[in-house]
């Protein structure tokens, strides 16, 4: 069969990465965030690390040939030879372009595309409350979807803490480039017929059941097409 890929896209605090880890988990496909992966080596004091905060602190993008050299090589990966869930990228026209040709080169394409939809608003409150894991960066939110054990993470019991890009200005202009830079994006994908809509703004469970819904429908017809190959 050849590899899946679905691409999650939303404002900041969309739920992006609190379903697409569900999402992928359940479809045995890998779950890779370009955010994650950014924080992962701030955490770790790497040099990407510090360049890439740069850009995350002020709530920009980081440049597309950093980012996009980061992505490829984690989706070149074993555990993604089956295909991936992708939230957070592409994020810019450019991104876009890699990722097909990349796709292309091993006889994929993005078979699906999320985009989970929220007001500003509703970002603000959640983001205010979201704590990520420092190990293996799950998201918690105080309010909505708290931990079994105070500070704790679930699944992998690491230390609980705030991302530095939360401030309400941040956010601000996280939500400003969202529109001007990865809107076109999605309108791209959407010509071509990939592009599913989701109201974010239920709750978890209900989110991940149109999520499933719709992939059952894109992969089921795959299957049963008889297009997959072996
Ligand atoms: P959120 O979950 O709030 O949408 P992410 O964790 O996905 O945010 O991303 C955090 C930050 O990491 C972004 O504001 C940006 O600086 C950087 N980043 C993540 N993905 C990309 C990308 N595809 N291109 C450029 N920058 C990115
Ligand atoms: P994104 O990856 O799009 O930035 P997250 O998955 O990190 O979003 O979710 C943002 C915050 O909102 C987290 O604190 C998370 O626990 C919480 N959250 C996610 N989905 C929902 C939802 N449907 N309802 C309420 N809170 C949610
Ligand atoms: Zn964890």
């Amino acid at each position: 069969m050849r590899p899946r890929y679905i691409l999650i896209f939303g404002p900041p605090g969309a739920g992006k990465g609190t379903q697409g880890r569900r999402l992928a988990a359940e479809l045995g496909l890998a779950y890779i965030a370009s955010g994650d992966i950014f924080r992962q080596h701030v955490e770790a004091g790497t040099e990407l690390g510090r360049i890439a905060k740069e850009y995350m602190d002020r709530g920009l993008y980081v440049p597309d040939e950093v980012t996009v050299k980061m992505v490829l090589e984690r989706l070149g990966r074993p555990d993604a030879e089956r295909g991936a869930v992708l939230d957070g990228f592409p994020r810019t026209l450019p991104q876009a372009e890699a990722l097909e040709k990349a796709l292309a080169e091993r006889g994929a394409e993005v078979d699906l595309v999320f985009y989970i939809k929220i007001s500003e608003a509703e970002a603000q409150r959640r983001v205010q409350g979201r704590w990520v894991c420092r190990n293996c960066q799950a998201a918690y939110n105080l309010e909505t979807n708290p931990p079994r054990v105070p500070g704790r993470c679930d699944v992998c019991g690491g230390e609980l803490y705030q991302r530095t890009d939360e401030t309400p200005e941040t956010l601000r202009r996280r939500f400003e480039v969202f529109f001007e830079q990865t809107v076109p994006v999605l309108e791209y994908y959407r010509a071509r017929g990939l592009l599913v809509e989701i109201n974010g703004k239920q709750p978890i469970d209900a989110v991940f059941r149109e999520l499933k819904a719709a992939a059952d429908r894109v992969f089921g017809r795959i299957a049963g097409s008889g297009s997959g190959g072996v």
